[in-house]
């Protein structure tokens, strides 16, 4: 029933379109390049707009100086870049964010009656992340100047692998025991707030202040280095969206990771570091494993021991144990990396100030914004698409996707 009365309506504004032919200007139209372009008769094109296909009739043109023709009518009707309207191409958008691209061209057609390929749905998704990607550069205004932030402002900064078609590892090394690899780094900036308060007074995360940002690009910084890096450039875009540098207090999670560090020392030196402490909880659970095989009583209850003294901050407690067990390698690792990051593990100062410290922020993080749409089985990317689908992604779960579709439309007209 619905479908058909979507071929009606669909036949009715075709009918409308096509009969109006003030598109033909007269014999020439002024092309981009300022010369001008000379009137080639109509041609017609089929679009998949939300109504279904739609056979569109459009005064073409001709520039002999650029060897190119175009139609005035597909700017103007926002048709300019593809075959999809712009209403499709933002359905295309939401779907390409969310799920796989054959899962969103079955609800595209399931939900919306619109039918395209799965190869289309995943170029128009790519090529409108690319879009997002570049507009995100130049969107770096700060917040409102009146609006509120909150009294402490968190940033995170993660990494996590995604599968890789082979030819885009060609001469990288990694981790397979040949030493080559199967994935590439993405790299995650999250900021977000916990104003909030469980039962127990502990913080939790406030729900719809998450934003993220993520590229598979890289965080190396030389000391000849004259411009930061392409990643540290993104962590300072996404800080300045957010008003990080005016939050009363800030603190920058990460695991060890040394880049991690480095990049909050450059921008934020006054922001307190914390190493996040699902990661060191991780740390201690794969030494126990180590020391006392995986599944043991002993185990389990050595492991429950380090993450109480580590949560209540008795760092000396924690090494002391490891200290213990210095002949396995593990314990050795174990101990050099909470050495090394203990001046960000003072959680029992953290937790009096009312920090958070964990619940695995960051870690999820990456789950959510990067696992759950990019590692799924029988997943390869490219650079650049898994780039595109990246960056959809994160303007699409940070609440920015509307914002996005107006400043397009605006450069539209
Ligand atoms: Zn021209």
């Amino acid at each position: 029933m619905r479908r058909k009365a979507l071929r009606v309506a669909a036949r009715a504004v075709e009918e409308r379109i096509n009969a109006d032919r003030s598109d033909h200007v007269g014999p020439v139209f002024p092309c981009a390049c300022g010369k001008p372009a000379r009137f080639c008769g109509r041609r017609t094109k089929t679009f998949e707009s939300v109504l279904g296909p739609l056979a569109i009739s459009r005064a073409y043109y001709h520039c002999g100086a650029c060897a190119v023709g175009f139609c005035p009518r597909d700017h103007t009707l926002g048709l300019a870049d593809g075959s999809l309207s712009p209403g499709v191409l933002r359905m295309v958008g939401h779907v390409g964010a969310l799920v796989s691209f054959q899962e969103g061209q079955e609800l595209l057609r399931d939900l919306a009656g619109v039918d395209l390929s799965i190869k289309h749905v995943e170029r128009a998704a790519e090529k409108l992340g690319r879009e997002i990607a570049a507009d995100e550069k130049n969107i770096v205004e700060p917040p409102l100047p009146n609006g509120v932030l909150p009294e402490t402002l968190y940033l995170g900064l993660d990494g996590t692998g995604i599968p890789m078609r082979a030819e885009e590892l060609e001469g990288r090394s990694g981790k397979q025991s040949d030493g080559t690899s199967k994935t590439r780094e993405v790299k995650l900036v999250t900021v977000w707030s916990a104003e909030k308060r469980d039962a127990e007074g502990i913080p939790i995360r406030d729900e719809g202040s998450v934003t993220y940002s993520a590229a598979i690009e890289s965080a190396t910084q030389l000391d000849t280095d004259v411009v930061p890096s392409a990643f540290a450039t993104r962590v300072q875009r996404e800080a300045t969206r957010r008003g990080f540098a005016h939050a009363k207090r800030r603190a920058w999670l990460g695991d060890g990771a040394k880049w991690i560090w480095n990049i909050a020392d450059e921008q934020a030196p006054d922001a307190i570091q914390i190493v996040d402490r699902f990661h060191v909880n991780e740390r201690l659970s794969n030494t126990g494993k180590a020391i006392y095989g995986h599944g043991s009583d002993l185990e389990k209850r050595w492991t429950h021991e380090r993450c109480t003294e580590l949560k209540a901050g008795k760092i000396d407690d924690v090494l002391a144990a490891l200290a213990v067990h210095a002949g396995i390698k593990e314990a050795r690792q174990c101990s050099e990396y909470i050495q090394t990051n203990r001046l960000r593990m003072r959680y029992g100062e953290f937790h009096a100030a009312g920090l958070c410290t964990s619940t695995a922020l960051v870690e999820s993080g990456c789950k959510y914004a990067i696992g759950k749409r990019l590692k799924q089985g029988g997943m390869f990317w490219t650079v650049s698409g898994g780039n595109a689908i990246i960056a959809l992604r994160c303007c699409r779960i940070s609440g920015r996707f509307e914002d996005f579709w107006e400043r397009r439309a605006k450069r539209a007209a």
